[in-house]
């Protein structure tokens, strides 16, 4: 097996900051343009533009896994990728509650558009997803077999928002069993520095917020790309 080239971290419109190009359409395109063959949709804290990217990428030779970041109250990203679309939009729903009453405002963030599976404005999410939820890192591990969701640490070396940023390093209580390297250059070195990364599946995704910082077809992983439900699986087994 070669493997399916994926990017696993993708931003839409509906992301505080993500841009108004990045449509349902424009992504799921823009992603098969690149060879991608594995993508997952992955807005602040929401999961509501994942029914209408997976509906747009129905005809294409493109898989969309249903997904979110979710930003812990530690103010950690973590990203959360789902076996089934319904399963995210429970998820959607309890991270919803969890997030401040805070408004958006969209001179500064933008509309948090959500979008149709033809790219039709259907909405507009009036909380602001930027914020932090009411969610500890330690309730993911829980929360992981409640809703049937792979969380992995968001861009571990970045300075903001990332779990050892914020806390130091990564918890053993939370079981992780991946997580995600922005620049693949710092992976041996996060190896070396913090041993309880070395079982664990490194992957290393876009974070896009633009259609033209989608990844390339560069990195693959060890799965069929028809069936998401294999990566899911492979990144919750220990590393060879
Ligand atoms: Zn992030
Ligand atoms: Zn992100």
């Amino acid at each position: 097996m070669s493997g399916a080239f994926y990017d696993l971290h993708l931003h839409s419109c509906l992301s505080p900051c993500g841009d108004n190009d990045m449509t349902p359409n424009n992504i799921a395109n823009m992603a098969v343009l690149n060879g991608l063959q594995i993508i997952a949709l992955t807005d602040h804290n929401s999961c509501k533009n994942c029914p209408a990217i997976l509906k747009a990428a129905q005809e294409l030779p493109l898989t969309v896994i249903p997904g979110m970041e979710l930003c812990t109250s530690e103010e950690v990203h973590v990203v959360c990728l789902f076996y089934s679309l319904a399963e995210a939009m429970a998820f959607d729903a309890y991270v919803h509650e969890k997030l401040p009453d805070i408004q958006n405002r969209p001179d500064i963030f933008g509309e948090q558009r959500i979008l149709d599976e033809q790219d039709n404005l259907i909405g507009t999410e009036p909380k602001l997803l930027i914020n932090a939820a009411d969610i500890s890192v330690m309730d993911l591990k829980e929360l992981s077999r409640q809703f049937h969701m792979l969380c992995f640490p968001a861009h571990i070396d970045k300075d903001s928002n990332s779990i050892i940023a914020n806390l130091g390093w990564i918890p053993d209580e939370c079981a992780f069993t991946a997580v995600e390297i922005a620049h693949v250059e710092n992976i041996e070195p996060y190896r070396q520095q913090y041993p309880n990364i070395r079982p664990m599946r490194v992957v290393t995704d876009s974070d896009a917020h633009y259609l033209w910082d989608i990844a390339e077809a560069v990195r693959t992983l060890p799965v069929d790309p028809a069936h998401p439900e294999q990566l899911l699986d492979l990144l919750q087994s220990a590393a060879g």
